[in-house]
């Protein structure tokens, strides 16, 4: 299961960096994930502080 960045990321960068497989980047707006690439870790979701990746259903 893939997860999404939701509208209340404050592209502070943190979830980059924690990402297994260099699934995120930053968008035009909210930071983004490759639903490609994404293994469904949630290493970004304990990472971020605000709680913006979710996963996908
Ligand atoms: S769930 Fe895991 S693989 Fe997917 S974007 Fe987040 S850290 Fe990367
Ligand atoms: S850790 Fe959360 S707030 Fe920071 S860039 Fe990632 S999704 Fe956005």
């Amino acid at each position: 299961m893939a997860y999404k960045i939701s509208t209340t990321c404050i592209n502070c960068g943190t979830c980059v960096g924690v990402c297994p497989v260099d699934a995120i980047t930053r968008g035009q707006i909210v930071h983004e994930i490759n639903q490609d690439l994404c293994i469904g870790c949630g290493a970004c979701a304990a990472s971020c502080p605000v709680g913006a990746p979710v996963a996908e259903d």
